[in-house]
Protein backbone atom coordinates (compact mmCIF):
# COMPACT_ATOMS: atom_id res chain seq x y z
CA UNK A 1 0.00 0.00 0.00
CA UNK A 2 1.50 3.44 -0.78
CA UNK A 3 1.88 5.69 1.74
CA UNK A 4 0.34 8.92 2.70
CA UNK A 5 2.83 11.53 1.65
CA UNK A 6 3.53 15.16 1.32
CA UNK A 7 2.91 15.63 -2.09
CA UNK A 8 -0.40 13.80 -1.96
CA UNK A 9 -1.18 16.04 0.61
CA UNK A 10 0.38 19.40 -0.64
CA UNK A 11 -1.94 18.55 -4.25
CA UNK A 12 -5.28 17.91 -1.78
CA UNK A 13 -4.56 21.23 -1.12
CA UNK A 14 -3.83 22.90 -4.05
CA UNK A 15 -6.86 21.14 -5.24
CA UNK A 16 -10.23 22.81 -6.00
CA UNK A 17 -13.02 21.20 -3.90
CA UNK A 18 -16.17 21.73 -6.62
CA UNK A 19 -19.25 20.68 -4.47
CA UNK A 20 -20.43 21.03 -0.85
CA UNK A 21 -17.83 23.46 0.14
CA UNK A 22 -16.94 19.98 2.12
CA UNK A 23 -12.96 19.19 3.26
CA UNK A 24 -11.15 15.73 3.01
CA UNK A 25 -8.82 14.16 5.53
CA UNK A 26 -5.98 11.79 5.30
CA UNK A 27 -8.74 8.99 5.65
CA UNK A 28 -10.29 10.04 3.01
CA UNK A 29 -7.10 9.93 0.96
CA UNK A 30 -6.14 6.51 2.25
CA UNK A 31 -9.72 5.59 0.58
CA UNK A 32 -9.70 7.06 -2.38
CA UNK A 33 -6.13 5.32 -2.58
CA UNK A 34 -7.87 2.28 -2.36
CA UNK A 35 -10.31 3.26 -5.19
CA UNK A 36 -7.27 3.81 -7.39
CA UNK A 37 -6.31 0.39 -7.44
CA UNK A 38 -10.14 -0.65 -8.62
CA UNK A 39 -9.12 2.44 -11.67
CA UNK A 40 -5.77 0.58 -12.14
CA UNK A 41 -7.37 -2.79 -12.49
CA UNK A 42 -10.04 -1.36 -15.24
CA UNK A 43 -6.85 0.02 -17.37
CA UNK A 44 -5.03 -3.78 -17.36
CA UNK A 45 -8.69 -4.67 -18.55
CA UNK A 46 -8.80 -2.24 -21.46
CA UNK A 47 -11.86 -0.67 -19.35
CA UNK A 48 -12.08 3.22 -19.05
CA UNK A 49 -10.33 3.75 -15.65
CA UNK A 50 -12.39 4.65 -13.28
CA UNK A 51 -12.44 2.84 -9.82
CA UNK A 52 -14.83 3.07 -6.67
CA UNK A 53 -15.34 1.74 -2.93
CA UNK A 54 -18.04 2.02 -0.82
CA UNK A 55 -17.24 2.54 3.08
CA UNK A 56 -20.07 1.87 5.77
CA UNK A 57 -18.64 2.21 9.49
CA UNK A 58 -14.98 2.41 8.59
CA UNK A 59 -15.37 -0.95 6.68
CA UNK A 60 -15.12 -1.51 2.90
CA UNK A 61 -18.33 -3.21 1.98
CA UNK A 62 -17.93 -2.72 -1.97
CA UNK A 63 -15.81 -2.27 -5.17
CA UNK A 64 -16.48 -1.45 -8.69
CA UNK A 65 -14.59 -0.68 -11.69
CA UNK A 66 -15.91 -0.32 -15.38
CA UNK A 67 -17.10 -3.48 -16.43
CA UNK A 68 -18.69 -2.46 -19.79
CA UNK A 69 -16.65 -3.79 -22.33
CA UNK A 70 -15.81 -6.97 -21.03
CA UNK A 71 -20.05 -7.33 -20.20
CA UNK A 72 -20.93 -5.71 -23.24
CA UNK A 73 -23.93 -3.52 -21.31
CA UNK A 74 -23.47 0.55 -20.77
CA UNK A 75 -25.08 0.71 -17.54
CA UNK A 76 -22.07 -1.65 -15.65
CA UNK A 77 -20.37 2.01 -14.67
CA UNK A 78 -18.00 1.14 -11.29
CA UNK A 79 -21.34 2.70 -9.29
CA UNK A 80 -23.36 0.10 -10.33
CA UNK A 81 -21.49 -2.79 -10.05
CA UNK A 82 -20.97 -1.61 -6.21
CA UNK A 83 -24.22 -0.88 -5.83
CA UNK A 84 -25.16 -4.08 -6.61
CA UNK A 85 -22.54 -5.11 -3.66
CA UNK A 86 -23.82 -3.61 -1.21
CA UNK A 87 -27.45 -5.18 -1.88
CA UNK A 88 -25.51 -8.42 -1.79
CA UNK A 89 -23.80 -7.48 1.21
CA UNK A 90 -27.28 -6.14 2.86
CA UNK A 91 -28.28 -9.79 2.19
CA UNK A 92 -26.11 -11.48 3.80
CA UNK A 93 -25.55 -9.65 6.16
CA UNK A 94 -29.45 -9.09 7.51
CA UNK A 95 -29.18 -5.20 7.17
CA UNK A 96 -31.86 -2.99 5.61
CA UNK A 97 -30.32 -1.63 2.48
CA UNK A 98 -31.37 2.41 3.04
CA UNK A 99 -30.06 2.50 6.12
CA UNK A 100 -26.46 0.93 5.18
CA UNK A 101 -26.61 3.40 2.09
CA UNK A 102 -27.46 6.45 3.93
CA UNK A 103 -24.64 5.96 6.36
CA UNK A 104 -22.20 5.17 3.48
CA UNK A 105 -19.99 7.08 1.21
CA UNK A 106 -18.70 6.11 -2.08
CA UNK A 107 -14.77 7.02 -3.14
CA UNK A 108 -14.86 6.71 -6.80
CA UNK A 109 -11.63 8.14 -8.90
CA UNK A 110 -13.90 10.46 -11.44
CA UNK A 111 -17.08 12.39 -10.68
CA UNK A 112 -20.05 9.85 -11.10
CA UNK A 113 -22.43 10.50 -14.31
CA UNK A 114 -25.78 11.55 -14.89
CA UNK A 115 -27.31 8.17 -14.33
CA UNK A 116 -25.02 6.54 -11.70
CA UNK A 117 -25.86 9.88 -9.62
CA UNK A 118 -29.64 9.41 -10.17
CA UNK A 119 -28.82 5.54 -8.85
CA UNK A 120 -27.00 6.94 -5.92
CA UNK A 121 -29.47 8.93 -5.13
CA UNK A 122 -32.08 6.23 -5.54
CA UNK A 123 -30.38 3.76 -3.29
CA UNK A 124 -30.12 7.01 -0.66
CA UNK A 125 -26.81 6.90 -0.69
CA UNK A 126 -25.23 9.21 1.86
CA UNK A 127 -22.40 10.34 0.64
CA UNK A 128 -19.57 10.84 -2.70
CA UNK A 129 -16.15 11.74 -2.35
CA UNK A 130 -14.63 11.87 -6.29
CA UNK A 131 -11.74 12.60 -7.95
CA UNK A 132 -11.93 14.48 -11.25
CA UNK A 133 -14.75 15.96 -12.87
CA UNK A 134 -16.54 14.61 -15.65
CA UNK A 135 -17.29 17.27 -17.72
CA UNK A 136 -19.32 15.24 -20.45
CA UNK A 137 -21.38 13.47 -18.02
CA UNK A 138 -20.80 14.49 -14.69
CA UNK A 139 -23.98 14.27 -13.08
CA UNK A 140 -22.46 15.95 -9.42
CA UNK A 141 -22.14 19.76 -10.17
CA UNK A 142 -20.32 19.02 -13.65
CA UNK A 143 -23.56 19.14 -16.36
CA UNK A 144 -26.08 18.30 -13.77
CA UNK A 145 -26.94 18.68 -10.08
CA UNK A 146 -28.73 15.33 -9.83
CA UNK A 147 -27.03 14.64 -5.79
CA UNK A 148 -28.89 18.19 -4.85
CA UNK A 149 -31.58 19.07 -7.40
CA UNK A 150 -35.13 19.86 -5.82
CA UNK A 151 -36.33 15.75 -7.13
CA UNK A 152 -37.42 14.19 -3.92
CA UNK A 153 -39.24 11.27 -5.47
CA UNK A 154 -35.84 10.14 -6.92
CA UNK A 155 -34.04 9.87 -3.08
CA UNK A 156 -32.49 12.30 -0.57
CA UNK A 157 -30.08 14.60 -1.64
CA UNK A 158 -26.70 13.70 -0.87
CA UNK A 159 -22.87 15.38 -0.05
CA UNK A 160 -20.92 15.96 -2.58
CA UNK A 161 -17.08 16.52 -2.29
CA UNK A 162 -14.99 16.82 -5.64
CA UNK A 163 -11.54 17.13 -6.37
CA UNK A 164 -9.65 14.82 -4.50
CA UNK A 165 -6.48 13.21 -6.06
CA UNK A 166 -8.00 14.68 -9.36
CA UNK A 167 -4.69 14.82 -10.98
CA UNK A 168 -4.39 11.23 -10.72
CA UNK A 169 -7.51 10.53 -11.73
CA UNK A 170 -7.00 12.53 -15.19
CA UNK A 171 -3.23 10.75 -15.92
CA UNK A 172 -5.00 7.58 -15.41
CA UNK A 173 -7.88 8.24 -17.95
CA UNK A 174 -5.04 10.09 -20.10
CA UNK A 175 -3.00 6.40 -20.16
CA UNK A 176 -5.80 4.71 -21.32
CA UNK A 177 -7.19 6.67 -24.43
CA UNK A 178 -3.69 7.04 -25.31
CA UNK A 179 -3.27 3.31 -25.40
CA UNK A 180 -5.30 3.43 -28.41
CA UNK A 181 -7.94 1.06 -27.07
CA UNK A 182 -9.58 -0.97 -29.57
CA UNK A 183 -13.15 -1.18 -27.72
CA UNK A 184 -13.81 2.56 -27.32
CA UNK A 185 -16.27 3.99 -29.48
CA UNK A 186 -15.24 6.34 -32.57
CA UNK A 187 -16.13 9.24 -30.83
CA UNK A 188 -13.76 11.50 -29.69
CA UNK A 189 -11.58 10.16 -26.92
CA UNK A 190 -10.16 13.68 -25.51
CA UNK A 191 -9.29 14.15 -22.11
CA UNK A 192 -8.90 17.53 -20.71
CA UNK A 193 -8.00 18.91 -17.48
CA UNK A 194 -11.85 18.55 -16.40
CA UNK A 195 -11.02 15.32 -17.69
CA UNK A 196 -13.72 14.53 -20.04
CA UNK A 197 -14.60 10.68 -20.29
CA UNK A 198 -16.69 8.64 -22.25
CA UNK A 199 -17.68 6.36 -20.18
CA UNK A 200 -21.49 6.59 -21.29
CA UNK A 201 -20.71 5.78 -25.43
CA UNK A 202 -18.12 2.65 -24.52
CA UNK A 203 -20.26 -0.26 -24.73
CA UNK A 204 -20.28 0.48 -28.61
CA UNK A 205 -17.71 -1.51 -29.07
CA UNK A 206 -16.57 -3.78 -32.40
CA UNK A 207 -18.84 -1.99 -34.11
CA UNK A 208 -18.72 -3.90 -37.82
CA UNK A 209 -17.77 -0.78 -39.95
CA UNK A 210 -14.51 -0.68 -38.68
CA UNK A 211 -12.29 -2.25 -40.81
ZN1 LIG B 1 -21.86 6.30 -14.44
Amino acid sequence: MKEITHTNLQFLADTEMRQGGGTCNNVDVQWMETSFKYAEDALINKEVPVGCIIVFENDIIATGRNEVNETKNATRHAEVVAIDKVLNWCEGNGKKSADVFRGSVLYVTVEPCIMCTGALRCVRLGKVVYGCGNDRFGGCGSVMDIHTDDLPNLGPQFECIGGLMAGRAVNILKEFYKGENINAPECKRKVKDGCEIQSECSGNSNSDKSK
